[in-house]
């Protein structure tokens, strides 16, 4: 059976070209299952009535959006594709998303889950249509435990809402995404989030110590908990982080929380060159440093940068280095001082030195501005968070000028210099024009590759979404991928989770 098309169809933006949205919710969800296993018999498809109907009947309107201008609003996030959902199931409880899933399964209906649509590799975009389920209502801090270190939260609620509410105990959730005060916490389990902190603290994984996940078939796990230690059983929390939404939906989080660091300071520097400045990151780790943020900006981002805010901001030099420690603060004074020497040693021609919170902060609201710079630049950016061994850090930069040069395309760097991590945007100039998509899209292709080969990563925190599923099995190599897939059947048989995104061909 046939649902009848209700409107016209999505548009797709910039970005990979997706099909319209097809007016038989099932026919792209062909399942993945192996002709070994035999599925259970087809159930009878039913209409989009019939499936609003019985949604309606499971948990409620007032939880259904057929709305136009909210479909269109869960169609994308912060990448370049788009396709609506046919309805929005605004999930408020563990019992709703159970309920759902469960009926999605037996019905073969892709399920498509947005936390706050603020990804970049279009992981939230519901390619195959079907339903989007938003958490957007699951946003309860459902308790601070400093007597445990741990929070209990549901996934909707906003990253740095979980921050504020244990800095009023005293306490920390350190992994800190430059989005934070957009995103949402199961937006950053499923994509396993990290931001500049992540060097000393590391990422969401590391912070994740329980799980409350609806798998598919409306099936309610439970892993972990309050414990910090727990070998009990396979690592099935590293299984669902990072999954991206297609194993499972995280319905609640246990969160490990650190003790808040009583004081931090930083050093912003100017180096004449990145290549100075990349060496400095090395020469601060052989000193016995380990900052809890190390960034490095070059060329191209601090041009724009001084565009936006004034030439005065930065003063003269090709490349930038933020360095920030923390910890108790007789120790940070006096790391401070040892750094402020290091870093002249190291070349720096200038140095502005931060000594408290509120110093800080003013450096990282100008390093905030960066991404906005580039965008006042009026062209696309391309943004590929790929990573390199810390040691390729100048070979990565020396060959982001090189495909500059070759593809026309400005390149500018800047990111996590302490994790290898760099932000790596082809800024391009009228990316809707197909001819110039194509020759972007094959810079990409060459980036990716030399990111390979160098023994990088094609992304460190983003995710693979769309964005970058081209390259994945190319990254992870055949039996990585196979096991994917296998893990894939195992725990949405149907496919009905996410359906479209880098698994299937
Ligand atoms: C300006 C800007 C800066 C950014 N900076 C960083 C950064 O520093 N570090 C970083 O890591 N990322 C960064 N990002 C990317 C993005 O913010 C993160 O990927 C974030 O984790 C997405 O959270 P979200 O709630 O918006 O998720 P969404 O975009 O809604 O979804 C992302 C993925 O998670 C899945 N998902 C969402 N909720 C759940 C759930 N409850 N259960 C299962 N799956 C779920 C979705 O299906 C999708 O696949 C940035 C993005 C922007 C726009």
């Amino acid at each position: 059976m046939k649902i009848p098309p209700r409107r016209r169809p999505s548009k797709t933006e910039i970005g990979i070209r997706l099909k319209p949205t097809n007016p038989d919710i099932w026919k792209e969800l062909e399942p993945i299952t192996p002709a070994s296993v035999t599925p259970e018999s087809s159930p009878a498809r039913l209409s989009f009535e019939e499936i609003h109907q019985q949604l309606t009947t499971l948990i409620g309107a007032e939880k259904i959006s057929t709305d136009a201008a909210a479909l269109a609003v869960h169609a994308t996030d912060k990448w370049s594709a788009s396709h609506l959902p046919d309805l929005i199931v605004f999930a408020e409880s563990t019992a709703d998303v159970s309920a759902v899933l469960a009926f999605a399964h037996r019905n073969r209906i892709p399920v498509t889950t947005r936390g706050a649509g603020f990804g970049y590799v279009g992981g939230c975009v519901p390619v195959n249509g079907g339903i989007v389920l938003s958490t957007a209502r699951m946003n309860q801090i459902l308790g601070i435990f400093p007597e445990d270190g741990v929070a209990i939260v549901q996934p909707g609620v906003i990253t740095h809402q979980i921050q504020d509410a244990a800095h009023q105990v005293g306490w920390e959730y350190p992994p800190d995404p430059a989005s934070l005060k957009d995103c949402s916490i199961g937006g950053n389990i499923a994509t396993n989030a990290g931001g500049p902190r992540c060097l000393k603290y590391g990422v969401t994984r590391n912070y994740i110590l329980g799980l409350e996940v609806v798998l598919a078939n409306g099936k309610v796990l439970r892993t972990g908990g309050r414990l910090h230690k727990n070998k009990t059983g396979f690592d099935l929390i590293g299984l669902f982080t990072g999954s991206e939404g297609m194993l499972g939906i995280v319905t609640e989080a246990t969160l490990r929380l650190i003790p808040k660091p009583a004081s931090r300071a930083m050093l912003a520097a100017i180096f004449p060159e990145f290549s100075t400045a990349a060496a400095a990151v090395q020469a601060i780790f052989n000193a016995g440093h380990l900052p809890s943020a190390l960034e490095i900006t070059d060329s191209f981002t601090l041009a724009a940068a001084r565009k936006r805010l004034g030439e005065h901001v930065f003063p003269a030099g090709n490349a930038h280095l933020i360095v920030e420690i923390d910890g108790r603060p007789a120790a940070t004074r006096a790391e401070l001082e040892e750094l402020h020497a290091l870093l002249l040693q190291l070349g720096a021609t200038f140095i502005e030195r931060a000594p408290d919170e509120a110093s800080c902060e003013r450096i990282w609201k100008l390093r905030r501005e960066f991404s906005f710079s580039l965008r006042d630049t009026g062209l696309t950016k391309l943004n590929e968070d790929i990573v390199v061994p810390r040691s390729k850090l100048v070979e990565l930069v020396t060959f982001a000028r090189r495909l500059q040069e070759k593809s026309g395309i400005p390149i500018a760097c800047f990111g996590h210099a302490g994790d290898g991590n760099i932000h790596t945007n082809l800024m391009v100039k009228n990316y809707e024009d197909p001819v110039v998509r194509t020759r972007a899209d094959a810079a990409l292709n060459v980036l990716f590759h030399w990111v390979l080969q160098a023994g990088g990563a094609i992304t460190g925190e983003h995710g693979v979404g769309l964005a970058k599923k081209p390259w994945l099995k190319q990254a992870i190599g055949d039996v990585s991928y196979a096991l994917h897939r296998s893990l894939k059947r195992t725990l949405d048989p149907h496919g009905i989770l996410n359906p479209g995104k880098f698994l299937d061909s």
